[in-house]
């Protein structure tokens, strides 16, 4: 395994993977795609993800669309999804290694005929899972998600990580 970060490979993630709980190592997307999560479970994994948020250029963008009118995934794309091609396609570009994580069947479509790779987010994550649980920072105990007071002690909640060797829950 190489250190070298500049190496790492980027993963462009779209919201199912935010849904599904899916984002690891170098992850990328773009600000529609944050716009989109609107759930209170979705919103809390994001506070604590390191997700970086990056926008393509316009002309990327435009690329992607007249690329995607070709292949006719035009109709089924959103804004965002051009936006995540686009991303994938300008890092690339630059030399980067890069994976857009998604099930979604046109971007997968279009991202191959650009000669972009891309995993599918059902598939990943199988070795590795994480909890996301809200505790109280006075008294520790774990929280309603909606809950940002703890009811029995008035501390503050905080989000934890808790780290899980198989996928049998706790
Ligand atoms: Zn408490």
């Amino acid at each position: 395994m190489t250190k070298n970060k500049n190496n790492e490979k980027v993963f462009i993630i779209d919201a199912s993977a935010i849904f599904f709980k899916k984002v690891y190592g170098n992850s990328v997307t773009v600000s529609d795609v944050i716009d989109e999560v609107k759930d209170d479970d979705s919103r809390l994994y994001l506070a604590i993800t390191k997700i970086k948020v990056e926008e393509p250029s316009k002309d990327s963008i435009k690329f992607i669309e007249q690329m995607a009118k070709s292949t006719g995934d035009i109709y089924k794309l959103s804004k965002s999804d051009i936006k995540l091609i686009a991303l994938a396609y300008e890092k690339k570009k630059s030399g980067k290694k890069v994976a857009i994580l998604t099930d979604d069947y046109s971007i997968q479509n279009l991202a191959k005929s650009l000669g972009l790779e891309t995993e599918s987010v059902i598939q990943k994550g199988i070795t590795k899972t994480f909890r996301w649980i809200k505790v109280c920072r006075g008294c520790g105990r774990v929280l309603n998600a909606k809950t940002n007071v703890c009811p029995i002690c008035g501390c503050e909640a905080i989000i934890r990580r808790v780290d899980k060797q198989s996928s049998k829950s706790l």
